[in-house]
């Protein structure tokens, strides 16, 4: 949907592209978010949303997701999968 701005559920053409989602005290919504206590909370990996407006399915991207402190998150580690040929 990111790339073909079509909807892969119901086709649709009209996607709406979110910058950035909030909650409900307007803090932006990430993968990851600093420990309390810092003056400026630092934010990594920034979620953004394509939503079509046809049928509501939404997609989900986080940005720069290598940028994301993993290892201070328990239980996070990054699992490997083995390269597939594109299907011909
Ligand atoms: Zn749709």
């Amino acid at each position: 949907m990111r790339n073909s701005n079509q909807c892969p559920k119901c086709s649709g053409v009209e996607i709406l592209y979110l910058p950035e989602l909030t909650d409900s005290e307007r803090d932006k919504l990430a993968a990851y978010v600093g420990p309390p206590g810092w003056t400026s909370v630092p934010h990594f990996g920034i979620v953004t949303a394509y939503v079509c407006l046809g049928c509501g399915y939404t997609e989900l991207y986080t940005a720069d997701p290598r940028s994301i402190p993993y290892r201070e998150v328990p239980g996070a580690k990054i699992l490997k999968g083995t390269p597939q040929q594109p299907y011909r």
